[in-house]
């Protein structure tokens, strides 16, 4: 056999168990969607489909990477954390996003939210208070989605260039719920919040514009790192 041969055979054998293992991390995925999301009453099938779909493990820091798939929220630097799969499913999964939708998140932190989001809508709009995380998340961002736009800002005031938008997810615990982002929800559009004091429980507060009134109703304790200001 000459080694042209030699080293085509060889490729091939080498190529065999490669392409078994193609992503040894989707059986995580599997796993973390089946017994955290859909056991607990998750039932948007875009929603279990982008949980299935986006790497986890791809946005928190090397060190966090073995409990990626994990039952909590993580650490991601800077005293800030991403949160666990299940609220993650939970926020995305009561705005009800369609696949038209123009979406504004508040609290890029290590980016999944927003890819979750990208997965399902048509555009996704994220502010990050944090420059060295926001730039991270762009980083990671960008190598999936172009249709994700990350700005570093006080989230407080919006995105007033990109509103109206169909749904706003605020992944920061804030005493208020900020009047520009009100004023930014499109008529019928839903804003999921946490409401509360930084450090205690919180509420999941889902906003509903009717007009200029708003409907609010409680959902679920929950704790988040606090809403900051610049
Ligand atoms: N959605 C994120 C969760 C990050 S934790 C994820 O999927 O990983 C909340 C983030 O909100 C933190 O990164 C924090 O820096 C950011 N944040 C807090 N106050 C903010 C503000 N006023 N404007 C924008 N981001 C803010």
């Amino acid at each position: 056999m000459n080694y042209r041969v030699g080293l085509w055979v060889l490729s091939v054998l080498l190529a065999i168990p490669v392409g078994f293992a193609s992503d040894p991390t989707e059986g995580f995925r599997r796993r973390m969607v089946e017994t955290q999301i859909i056991q607990r009453g998750i039932s948007h099938p875009a929603t279990i489909r982008a949980l299935k779909a986006v790497p986890r493990h791809k946005y928190v820091p090397p060190e966090q990477r073995r409990f990626a798939y994990a039952d909590r929220p993580l650490p991601i630097g800077f005293g800030q954390t991403i949160s666990q799969p299940y609220i993650v499913a939970f926020m995305t999964e009561i705005i009800d996003p369609k696949p038209h939708y123009r979406v504004l998140e508040i609290g890029t932190g290590s980016g999944y939210q927003a890819a979750i989001l990208a997965e399902i809508v048509d555009r996704v709009y994220t502010i990050e208070i944090i420059p060295a995380l926001g730039l991270r998340a762009g980083e990671v961002l960008d190598r999936y989605y172009d249709n994700v736009e990350v700005k570093i800002a006080d989230g407080f005031y919006g995105w007033a260039d990109a509103a109206p938008f169909d749904a706003i997810v605020v992944t920061a615990a804030s005493g208020v719920i900020p009047p520009p982002l009100i004023e930014q929800l499109r008529d019928g559009g839903r804003m999921i919040i946490p409401v509360g004091s930084p450090y205690m429980v919180q509420q999941l507060m889902l906003v509903t514009k009717r007009g200029n009134r708003i409907e609010t109703r409680n959902l679920m304790p929950v704790r988040f790192v606090p809403f900051t200001r610049n």
